[in-house]
């Protein structure tokens, strides 16, 4: 165990621990930030972001994050590579544990530890990832113009998804496993009305065809075993978001799909001194920057709460 007591550590190298990293840093709070398993995050797997204010020319994820570092360790952040495997919030200084090995102790957390688009779990997909299948239609949506595409779920976000591509798309195919959707019926409504959707139904992407770039895809039809091939450009994965919070069940709050409770307009959590921000409490919004604005709004509720502690208000 490192004999120091952190004032922050900072869980996660997305947006918002990046810029809860500037922003504690430039506090003085000399923050100790741990990358996480895929250091960098959800950007990390993404190509052109062109909705990340700054950029008028847009920027490539893995660019946006390598910026968002280098302005971190300007003012002196401390970067450890690791995952964190396990923490005990049960009394402060909190301890955690990095790589089942090492002990770290810190006065305030800030957990950023995202989320993770669910996927198909076939090895084409991960493959094309950022080369024509995406789990984002917000993000690459516009890089889809003019070419058809298919989204594959049957609940709000697919929906949504098939409801926002349409803007780009002339052809917006949804593959869902089963006969029924599971979005709510407004969305229905609104996704049978428009006529550049179009439904599969009980049928599975089985596989995602190209080499560099999508290509096509094999469909399989759950209920007659049939696969067939089709030309395709685009496919979106929309199945569900999971956020990185198994390592803190039992021990925060966390709604019922498992993201982090944060008090209304603020990072607070139920545990004074542990704050949270990014997709790992944002079942809603999850673009880099709502994470980045997130990240800055921890930092300075944990200065606050830092230097509230020092006066001998703290809880
Ligand atoms: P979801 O409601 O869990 O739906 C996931 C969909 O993906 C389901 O249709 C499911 O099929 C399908 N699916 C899951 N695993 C699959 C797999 N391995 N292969 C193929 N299909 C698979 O997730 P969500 O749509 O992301 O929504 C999450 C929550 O956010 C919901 O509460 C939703 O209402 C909310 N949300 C709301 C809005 C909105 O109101 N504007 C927008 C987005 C999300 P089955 O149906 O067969 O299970």
């Amino acid at each position: 165990m490192t004999n120091e007591v952190q004032n922050v550590i900072i869980i996660g190298s997305g947006p918002a621990g990046l810029t809860a990293a500037v922003y504690a840093a430039r506090a003085n709070l000399r923050p100790l930030l741990i990358e996480g398993a895929q250091a960098g995050g959800q950007l990390m797997i993404t190509t052109e972001v062109e909705n990340y204010p700054g950029f008028p020319d847009g920027i490539q994820g893995p660019q946006l994050i390598l910026e968002m570092k280098k302005q971190a360790e300007r003012f002196e952040t401390t970067f450890l590579t690791g995952d964190v495997t396990s923490v005990d919030l049960s009394k402060r200084p909190f301890t955690l544990v990095v790589d089942g090995e090492r002990t770290y102790q810190a006065r305030t957390l800030i957990i950023c530890s995202g989320a993770r688009a669910k996927l198909l779990g076939i090895e084409s997909e991960s493959r094309l990832m950022g080369h024509g299948v995406s789990a984002c239609a917000t993000c690459d949506g516009f890089f889809f113009r003019g070419k058809e595409v298919f989204v594959v779920g049957g609940g709000d976000t697919a929906i949504e998804e098939a409801n926002f591509l349409t803007r780009f798309s002339p052809q917006v195919t949804v593959i869902h496993r089963r006969d029924k959707l599971r979005a709510s019926k407004i969305m229905q409504d609104k996704a049978f009305r428009n006529p550049k959707i179009k439904f599969v139904w009980d049928t599975e992407v089985s596989d995602i065809l190209g080499e560099g770039t999508v290509t096509g895809a094999v469909l399989k039809n759950l209920k007659s075993g049939e696969t067939s091939q089709t030309h395709i450009e685009g496919v979106f994965i929309a199945i569900g978001h999971e956020p990185n919070t198994a390592l803190f069940k039992g021990q925060i709050d966390l709604d019922d799909r498992g993201y982090i409770k944060t008090q209304p307009g603020t990072s607070y959590t139920n545990i004074p001194g542990v704050f949270a921000a990014g997709d790992v409490q944002d079942p809603t919004y999850r673009q880099a920057i709502t994470a980045a604005g997130t990240g800055c709004m921890a930092a300075i509720d944990a200065e606050r709460f830092l230097e509230s502690l020092e006066s001998g208000e703290g809880h």
